[in-house]
């Protein structure tokens, strides 16, 4: 066998009855080798230890355990979830990304925190009081749906409802991200979902919408942040920070971060030079939605016509880019309003003759 894999090698080793756990530990699979057998791996149709070995040397998943639980399973089989190789390596990962949150200064203090949903209502995330820089695979948690801690020796994170509440609500939601990068941020204290139309990055990867503030850890906070996760991936939370959710991966939460402190920091530097920013056209607009659309993330923009992408101007004041307002609650509730009007006001007429 050749040393790199492509997909067409293994669709032929499938055709050919072969076990993708075959694979020779040392082989390097290009990226698309690479998703075809990490889905394969999903399926549990090459789930065992072999492969999960040939893929960790390319940094793909580790196969989880054959049995799917939840947390109704008992004590024995989550502790042996969360000891297994496959939590260990979700466990590194948040502390890679927990690493990466810090370097760039997305996180201060013990500020931020990460969950991965390994089973039907059950999340691995990271501890209270500790650095993201710094945490060590032991410091992670296992918590229900609700927020009680099932196994791990640190407390769990005290803003964790709000992630179990996104991953309640948005049931593709695998991973989530929460931290307080200072662009993003001076947008969420602002009130301010950032312009649109200027970024291909942006556009394509990023769903934003601002969440009012409430006190961080409560019900109410997480509420309000589910609330949007139908059709955001990202919410600036107002006051505080930014929290994302992926249909992919942690890191992929994490990519949601990078692209939007970066755009906000881009266009706060378009925003001094002076000169009106040039943006996008409507049907460029359109083109990236339909890359977003096929990549299964979620806009409120999908399915609207090029003419009402561009027709709004409260989506983003200033420059045209757009989505309508929800006219149809607010024409519902005044039309109401003014019949009741209408009756009392009729029925004061009749007293008064
Ligand atoms: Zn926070």
């Amino acid at each position: 066998m050749k040393n790199v894999i492509s997909l067409k090698d293994l669709e032929q080793m499938v055709r050919n009855g072969q076990s993708l756990s075959s694979l020779p530990p040392d082989a390097i699979l290009t990226p698309s080798a690479r998703e075809f057998l990490h889905d394969a791996e999903m399926n549990g149709a090459a789930a065992n230890g072999s492969v999960a070995k040939a893929t960790a040397g390319n940094s793909a998943r580790v196969a989880p355990p054959g049995k799917a639980l939840n947390s109704k399973s008992s004590k024995a089989e989550l502790e042996a979830l969360f000891n297994s190789p496959y939590c260990h390596n979700l466990k590194e990962q948040l502390c890679d990304i927990g690493r990466r949150l810090w370097g760039r200064a997305y996180v201060d203090g013990n500020g931020g925190n990460i969950a991965i949903r390994v089973g039907e209502d059950i999340a691995l995330c990271t501890p209270t009081l500790v650095s993201k820089g710094f945490m060590k695979p032991e410091d992670m948690c296992l918590v229900d749906f609700e927020g009680n801690q099932l196994c791990g020796a640190k407390k769990r994170t005290s803003e964790i409802l709000m992630h179990l509440q996104i991953m309640k609500r948005q049931p593709k939601a695998v991973a989530t991200c929460h931290c307080h990068p200072p662009y993003s941020t001076g947008f969420a204290v602002a009130g301010l979902v950032p312009p649109t139309c200027m970024i291909p990055e942006y556009e394509v990867f990023a769903s934003v919408a601002v969440a009012p503030y409430r006190t961080p850890g409560t019900p109410e906070m997480g509420q309000l942040v589910a609330d949007l996760v139908d059709k955001h991936n990202t919410i600036l939370m107002a006051n505080h920070g930014v929290v994302s959710w992926s249909h992919n991966n942690v890191e992929d939460a994490y990519f949601k971060m990078e692209i939007l402190e970066a755009y906000c920091r881009t266009i706060l530097v378009t925003a001094q030079l002076g000169v009106p920013p040039k943006t996008m056209t409507a049907p460029q607009l359109q083109d990236l939605l339909r890359i977003k659309q096929s990549l299964g993330i979620p806009d409120p923009r999908h399915g609207l016509k090029e003419c009402e992408l561009c027709d709004n101007g409260d989506w983003r004041p200033g420059v045209s880019c757009a989505v309508p307002a929800k006219e149809t609650a607010v024409a519902g509730y005044d039309s109401d309003a003014e019949k009741v009007v209408q009756a009392i006001t009729e029925q004061i007429l009749a007293q008064m003759k």
